[in-house]
């Protein structure tokens, strides 16, 4: 699998599937959440309210992904994931992990072969960057999936040096 990094607009990525950094309700939020349903449309919003009533009537909990339609944006699919919420006091990064591994899952079963991922818990959830980029890498890296190309999308430059240094340490 080819690991790539870019700066850039997660909703503009011609791939076959861009990852969410979605909250639990599946309604939409602010961030990349945000930014995902108002240039994929209305049609996002509608399979997330089906998943609400059917699979999901709690809400998608944390470290879980499910697939909805990516609407207008160039990408086939949109895969929701829930990041934990940063905290100082208990080490949450096997739920960081599970959202990176179980977004894999959900794109193989797609048939998906390439995936974008934002940043995911890094925004509002608070989690530091370098932290988040040396988990995210980590996991995807060992990852037993069909995917062929996971491209990180950050979408600062600050962001983009934070991932390109936890890639070198990696070696
Ligand atoms: P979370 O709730 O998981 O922290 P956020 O959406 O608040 O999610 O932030 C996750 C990361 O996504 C942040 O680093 C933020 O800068 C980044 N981000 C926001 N908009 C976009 C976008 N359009 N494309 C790619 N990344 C984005």
């Amino acid at each position: 699998m080819e690991i790539t990094l870019i700066q850039g607009d997660i909703t503009e990525q011609a791939v076959d599937a861009v990852v969410n950094a979605a909250n639990s309700s599946l309604m939409g939020g602010g961030g990349v959440d945000g930014a995902i349903h108002r240039r994929g449309g209305p049609a996002i919003l509608e399979e997330c309210r089906a998943l609400r009533a059917s699979r999901y009537a709690d809400g998608l909990p944390t470290g879980q992904a499910v697939a909805t339609t990516a609407g207008r944006l160039p990408a086939r699919w949109v895969v929701h994931t829930v990041g934990p919420v940063y905290a100082r006091s208990e080490d949450r990064s096997p739920l960081l992990a599970s959202c990176h591994v179980e977004s894999l899952k959900v794109a193989d079963t797609l048939g998906a072969a390439t995936v974008a991922f934002p940043a995911i818990s890094t925004g509002v959830y608070g989690w530091p960057m370098d932290d988040a980029a040396r988990i995210a890498l980590t996991t995807v890296r060992q990852a037993s999936t069909s995917v062929t190309e996971v491209r990180f999308v950050l979408y600062d430059a600050e962001a983009y040096a934070a991932f390109t240094r936890a890639r070198d340490a990696l070696g």
